[in-house]
């Protein structure tokens, strides 16, 4: 990855709100230069490269489909919603995925939409003890996380594959595969010489094994409130490991006026029927007792519908590709969202299998792509599986090693630098 410190080389991309520097050179080569000089090659005719069909319009898919569309191939996208809407909470997107949205020129807009995380800050409630402290530029560079609403998110990479003349199939919940066809409840499509499978966490083509988290969170969207809670960083507060909530600044919708705010509440799956039942009101006793600079956020909450459960699970398929198909995204891992890296994961993914089709066509691609994305990919799941349970768990002892043993080591010498790398994403090269 490209230094993209103030006094780095690399010139700030005009019209960011913060200084943003150009891609790497290795994503240089997936530029609109590079593809179009791909349209040359075919003298100006789009060349018959082999048909792609990728399943999901989700953050891995249309990128996918972005990056392809540059290499002057056509695919075809599958999905299963009749028309896009916009859905979902906040997420962060990390240095290594802005990297991949720079290479479809849209990171710009979306530094438009988001918010700057230049820290993200987690205290006990109960001790006051701060016991996460991680800072983006630790690392020597002026890099941030890219707090944004998924839908805004959503809202570019699809109409950016739109405009690159992908085809889109929306309408069309795949059911299975029948070799390079896929079937739908109503027929089928195909052949196809690739199928990427996109289509995240439910996915009905991955084998994957998923283990289920008890602990997932509840999720929702308000307005940012008058509040002295930093606009710039993702804030959280923890009561052991069995509560945790936090305040993440988002940005704006497209054409939105006010700036958002994510917040979360961690709670285990089994109870969400519980905390519905018991309402707002001693919702927000429990939740201003731990914590008061959250009340003015929980206002702009009016109905316990206002926030959703998200689930968590940990998985990995060992071997993300197999004769005519390659799997990217939650389709091929998954993890908790404690490290912030899911959806850079599906952007990383898609961008190494744009790289391995560009450099050695679709026939090896699988291999290449799953070559390039293997050890960033393991390393990371590993490292999730082994924060969560620290922070969202039932367990009285790893709180505890949090707080006295861990929380204590990060700060030695060193430790900053590795913490901050991990949270950008480039802890090891990602692919
Ligand atoms: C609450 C929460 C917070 C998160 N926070 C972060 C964060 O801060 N940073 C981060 O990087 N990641 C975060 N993540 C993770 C991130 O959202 C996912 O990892 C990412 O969206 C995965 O992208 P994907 O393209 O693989 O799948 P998705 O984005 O889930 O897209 C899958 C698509 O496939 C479609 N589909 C599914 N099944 C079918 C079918 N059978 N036929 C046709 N279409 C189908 C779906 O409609 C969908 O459009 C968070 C996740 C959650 C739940």
């Amino acid at each position: 990855m490209v230094d993209k410190g103030e006094g780095g080389k690399n010139p700030p991309v005009h019209g960011c709100r913060w200084p943003i520097y150009a891609p790497s050179p290795r994503l240089e080569t997936m530029t609109g230069k590079d593809a179009g000089r791909a349209r040359e090659h075919g003298g100006g005719e789009v060349q018959d490269r082999g048909s792609i069909a990728i399943v999901g319009a989700g953050i891995g898919g249309l990128a996918m489909a972005g990056l392809l569309s540059r290499q002057a191939y056509q695919p075809v996208l599958f999905d299963q919603f009749d028309a896009p809407a916009p859905v979902g909470s906040g997420l962060v997107i990390q240095p290594v995925g802005q990297d991949v949205l720079a290479a479809l020129d849209l990171l710009t807009d979306a530094c438009a939409l988001g918010a700057p995380i230049r820290h993200m800050q987690g205290i006990e409630a109960q001790s006051g003890r701060v016991v996460l402290d991680v800072a983006y530029d630790r690392a020597g560079a002026a890099r941030f996380g890219l707090g944004i609403h998924r839908a805004a998110l959503f809202d570019l990479l699809y109409r950016a594959a739109l405009a690159a003349g992908v085809a889109f199939r929306p309408g069309h919940r795949v059911v299975s595969r029948d070799g390079q066809y896929l079937r739908f409840a109503t027929g089928r499509d195909g052949p196809f010489d690739l199928i990427i499978d996109a289509s995240g966490a439910g996915s009905v083509l991955s084998p994957i094994r998923r283990h289920e988290l008890r602990y997932g969170a509840i999720w929702g969207n308000v307005a940012w409130p008058d509040t002295a809670l930093p606009r710039n960083a993702l804030t959280q507060r923890y009561r052991r490991a069995d509560r945790m909530m936090g305040v993440l600044p988002i940005g704006r919708l497209p054409g939105g006026d006010r700036d958002l705010a994510a917040i979360f509440w961690s709670l285990p799956q089994d109870r969400y029927a519980d905390w519905r039942a018991g309402g707002l009101e001693r919702w927000r006793d429990e939740a201003v007792a731990l914590w008061p600079a959250f009340a003015p956020f929980l206002a702009g909450i009016g109905s316990v519908d206002d926030m959703t459960l998200a689930r968590y699970a940990h998985g990995t398929l060992p071997r993300p590709h197999g004769p005519g198909i390659v799997t990217i995204g939650d389709a091929a891992h998954q993890a908790s969202p404690q490290l912030g890296q899911g959806a850079n994961m599906a952007l990383l993914d898609a961008y190494a299998l744009a790289r391995a089709i560009e450099q050695g066509g679709i026939a090896g691609a699988g291999p290449a792509y799953a070559r390039a994305r293997r050890w960033h990919v393991r390393i990371y799941q590993v490292m999730s599986w082994a924060f969560t349970p620290q922070y969202q768990s039932d367990s009285r002892v790893l709180p505890v090693l949090r707080d006295h043993v861990l929380m204590p080591v990060s700060r030695l010498p060193g430790m900053p630098y590795l913490l901050s790398r991990l949270v950008c994403g480039d802890l090891i090269a990602p692919y």
